[in-house]
């Protein structure tokens, strides 16, 4: 264990409070940590890291206004603060699954040519015209950029955005690592393992924010850098307000992100509803990874070859209503509870997305007719 500094989000439209925190580390390179179950890589080059210790000053994020010494800090930061919330994330997810997900690469300053990219993504290997660098991690690697512009404080003072240096965006691509690894939404274990699919379903996405917001320990989980979004817009991706069905567009040309939202933010309310019953939050979070895995372990019983790999068995599992029964079926006894809170958002079994939208926005035009 090494001791670390590291942003630990605090609800404040700001990355953190700084903690020291530790870090269980197998082997420190120049700009690279290496965890027992994730390596995280500065691919900028340089030295980083001399000697044993990870406590370095946030400096602000660094950046291209920055002297060398703190955009050196910075960046020394960034490395172990998305290693410490790497290893938070994958050992939270492990502990509840019983085991370990497969070892994860982060690797940080990636795609800022042409434009700085302040994002980042989870990527599989496919072989593209895109800008992906060869030979990706079988496993699954996230994507850092290396930041971009700047995100303003009360105070005055302003941040470099470096993906880094927020949690929010490293817990939500771990959360997509989880999902490649249990639920599979896109059956890429079906696939190929050169010839995996990237595209994300809503699904997906809405399930790495409610991750996300687990691990925070709050709703507005992009509170610090969309702070300057309202929180009823859907870009903020805020779980509360409550978003429902009616919210969902649905379709190729919709971004995952926003419909995903409706399934993160009733997520969201079933585990309220579960903590108001005195149960502890962890038996939600069990029931949701678990049901997770379980809504795999059906194809895998039923046919693991090329052929399962059909339409209709990619549109089976973007269904928000199979993986709501399979959270059930984890956890019988929480199943009343987590159904009613998603009645609620208009999420209910056995009926497709399409279904629940078309139900949920007959019910507003009823409610507006009255
Ligand atoms: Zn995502």
């Amino acid at each position: 264990m090494i001791p670390v500094i590291v942003y630990i989000p605090d609800g404040r439209p700001r990355p953190g409070e700084l903690h020291e925190a530790a870090l269980d580390v197998l082997e420190l390179r120049p700009a690279e940590v290496v965890l027992p179950e994730a390596t995280v890589r500065d691919e900028r080059g340089g030295r980083l890291f001399d000697g044993s210790t990870l406590m370095f000053d946030p400096a602000a994020g660094g950046g291209p206004l920055a002297d060398a010494a703190a955009e050196r800090q910075a960046r020394a930061f960034g490395v172990t603060n998305a290693a410490f919330h790497v290893q938070r994330a994958l050992r939270f997810a492990s502990a509840l699954l019983g085991h370990p997900l497969p070892h994860l690469l982060v690797r940080i300053g990636m795609h800022n040519q042409p434009r700085r990219w302040h994002g980042g993504h989870y990527r599989l290997p496919r072989a593209s015209l895109t800008d992906e660098p060869a030979a990706l991690s079988c496993a699954g690697e996230i994507h850092l950029g290396g930041g971009a512009g700047f995100v303003p404080a009360p105070d005055g003072s302003r941040y470099f955005h470096a993906p880094a240096h927020n949690a929010a965006i490293i817990c939500h691509e771990v959360g997509h690592h989880l999902c490649r690894h249990t639920a599979d939404f896109r059956l890429n274990r079906l696939r190929p393992p050169a010839q995996q699919t990237n595209l994300k379903v809503a699904l997906d996405e809405g399930t790495a924010d409610v991750f996300t917001a687990i691990l925070l320990g709050t709703p507005d989980i992009y509170g610090w850098h969309r702070a300057a979004i309202a929180e009823w817009d859907q870009r903020r991706r805020k779980l509360q307000p409550r978003w429902t069905m009616a919210h969902f567009l649905g379709g190729r040309d919709q971004d995952p992100h926003a419909d995903g939202t409706v399934w993160a933010s009733a997520c969201w309310s079933a585990r309220e509803r579960v903590i108001d019953t005195g149960a502890d939050a962890a038996r939600f979070d069990a029931a949701l990874l678990r049901g997770m895995e379980s809504a795999d372990a059906g194809a895998h019983a039923a046919q693991l070859t090329k052929d399962a790999l059909t339409k209709d068995a990619l549109n089976e599992r973007r269904q928000f209503s199979r993986l709501l029964s399979a959270i059930t079926r984890a956890d019988p006894g929480l199943a009343p509870v987590v159904l009613t809170a998603m009645a609620e958002h208009g999420i209910r079994p056995g009926a497709s997305n399409t279904a629940l939208k078309d139900a949920a926005r007959a019910d507003l035009t009823g409610e507006v007719g009255r």
